[in-house]
């Protein structure tokens, strides 16, 4: 594209000013499927922070409007409902592609729903890639490594993945979406990029989402007990989001395929993570078991050298830090839902 090389910015003395994107790098149209999601949203501003053009793709399934609305009105700012499993076709030079419900709560809802955007989802957005010369960058997951026999988990094992289990529309899904990356990849030469993702914790999560953090959290704030699935002694590591967005940020830009681990390799049971809820949002909070769903993965913890050693990254905010960043988030939306407002 040969468009302006330049941003207009309001400088420190107030007057407007034309100041390039960066030392040499030219202003960019990036494409995010998913850009009003969770992960999506908190992408879209260091995007467009940064000086570049955003298109959001959302079919608002899991995204809502609230999390990009502090965005409207910015000319370098668009949003489109869509569904990626129909095609679409748009001028860009980058694609993230993140669309797909990732909580288990709301991608067992659908299953068939959930497999589609996984595969023809991401089949359509490289097909975008190809035609238009984009780079694609594919947002996997840490679940390609099912119930994982090897601890932690490094990008070279091939994961242990029930294929007919009800967590398969996902983690089939997102197995089968890397396999077409990289048969494009080889197939049709195009750019492409492969995060795994490791669970993301962070301000704009789906209060009702069903995920452990948020369920802890939203609990712990209207004096409910923390629901603790199980014996409370399988483990995940949280990462908060933007170091997960500073790490797809990363690999977009960097010279390696990957695929990347990205997540924070701090590992807590689901007990420990309830104390440090306590501890941070109230002390008095309680804990109540319940069943745990099928084929729960036992562990989870990655292995990030090899991002840190190729993508010169690693995450910053260890989840003691974390958690407080979202805990007002949080109560505002309560407080509004509970008022009737919706969140
Ligand atoms: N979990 C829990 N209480 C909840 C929600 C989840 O104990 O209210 C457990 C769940 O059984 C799993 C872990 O927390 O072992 C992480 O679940 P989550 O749905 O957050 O993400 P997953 O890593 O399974 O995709």
């Amino acid at each position: 594209h040969t468009q302006d090389f330049f941003v207009s910015t309001k400088p420190a003395h107030g007057k407007v000013g034309r100041v390039p994107v960066g030392i040499g790098r030219r202003r960019m149209r990036i494409v995010v499927t998913g850009g009003a999601g969770f992960v999506g949203s908190h992408l879209v501003d260091k995007l467009i922070g940064r000086g570049d053009e955003v298109i959001v793709i959302d079919n608002f399934f899991t995204g809502r409007k609230e999390n990009v609305v502090h965005l409207f009105g910015n000319p370098r700012f668009e949003l489109i409902r869509h569904d990626v499993v129909e095609p679409v076709l748009l001028e860009v030079d980058q694609i993230y592609h993140l669309a797909c419900p990732a909580s288990p709560v709301h991608y067992k809802y659908n299953p068939v729903k959930t497999i589609k955007t996984n595969v023809m989802g991401t089949l359509n957005m490289l097909g975008l890639a190809k035609r238009v010369g984009a780079r694609f960058l594919l947002t996997s997951t840490s679940e390609v490594y099912g119930d994982p026999l090897q601890h932690p988990q490094k990008e070279t094992y091939w994961g242990n993945v029930n294929p007919i289990g009800e967590r398969s529309c996902y983690d089939e899904g997102k197995r089968t979406a890397e396999t077409l990356t990289m048969d494009y990849h080889r197939g049709a030469s195009v750019e492409v990029r492969i995060a795994r993702i490791f669970n993301t914790y962070g301000p704009r999560m789906c209060l009702d989402d069903g995920r452990v953090v948020s369920n802890f959290v939203a609990q712990a704030i209207r004096k409910q007990p923390m629901t603790v699935y199980g014996d409370g002694k399988q483990t995940r590591s949280f990462q908060y989001v933007s170091d997960l967005v500073d790490g797809l940020v990363a690999l977009m830009e960097g010279e390696h395929i990957g695929p990347f681990n990205l997540g924070n390799p701090g590992e807590f049971t689901m007990l420990e993570l309830a104390e440090v809820v306590k501890d941070t949002i109230d002390p008095s909070a309680s804990i109540e078991y319940k069943p745990n769903t099928a084929d729960d993965p036992h562990m989870r913890k990655p292995d990030i050298s090899k991002a840190k050693e190729l993508l010169n990254w690693e995450p910053k905010i260890p989840l003691r830090e974390g958690l407080p960043l979202m805990v007002n988030d949080f109560r505002n939306r309560i407080l509004n839902q509970d008022e009737g407002k919706g969140a």
